[in-house]
C-alpha cells in the first residue's frame, strides 16, 4: 500500500493556490507548470487534481474520467508546446527507489534538445 496522502505536500499547496507556479495548462483533471529546477530546456510537470501519492494509488483508485483526463492533459500539454514533431520524454518517479521527492503524482515532460539515452 502507498503511504497516506499528505495534504500539505508542495503540489497540493500549488493546486490550492497557496504557492505560486508558472502555469502552462489546466483543466478539470490536471494542472501543468514549469519545474522550478529544470533539467532540460523544457521541463514541465503535469499533475492530476486528485489526491494521489503516486502511480499505484492513482491507477488503483482514480476514476476512469480522472485517468483519461490526466492522460489527455499530458498529451495536450506536449501538443500545445509544439513538441509532437521534435519529440519529448515522459517520466514518473513513484516511490523510494525512484527517488520521488514530492508525494503527489506527477509526470515530468522533458524536451527541447536531444535527450540521450534513458537513465544516463
Ligand atoms: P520527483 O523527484 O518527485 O520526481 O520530482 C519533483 C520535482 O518537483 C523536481 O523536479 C523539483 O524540481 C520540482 N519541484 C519541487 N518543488 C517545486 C515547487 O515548489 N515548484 C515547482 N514548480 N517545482 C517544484
Amino acid at each position: 500500500a502507498t503511504q497516506p496522502y499528505d495534504p500539505d505536500n508542495i503540489f497540493a499547496k500549488i493546486l490550492r493556490g497557496e504557492i505560486p507556479c508558472d502555469r502552462v495548462y489546466e483543466d478539470d483533471y490536471a494542472l501543468a507548470f514549469h519545474d522550478i529546477a529544470k533539467q532540460a530546456p523544457t521541463h514541465i510537470l503535469v499533475i492530476p487534481r486528485g489526491a494521489y501519492v503516486g502511480w499505484d494509488d492513482f491507477s488503483a483508485r482514480a476514476s476512469e474520467a480522472e485517468i483519461a483526463g490526466f492522460v489527455r492533459a499530458v498529451g495536450t500539454v506536449a501538443r500545445n508546446a509544439g513538441l509532437v514533431a521534435p519529440g519529448y520524454r515522459l517520466l514518473a518517479n513513484s516511490g523510494i527507489d525512484a527517488g520521488q521527492e514530492v508525494p503527489h503524482l506527477h509526470v515530468h515532460l522533458f524536451a527541447g534538445k536531444s535527450l540521450g539515452p534513458m537513465l544516463a
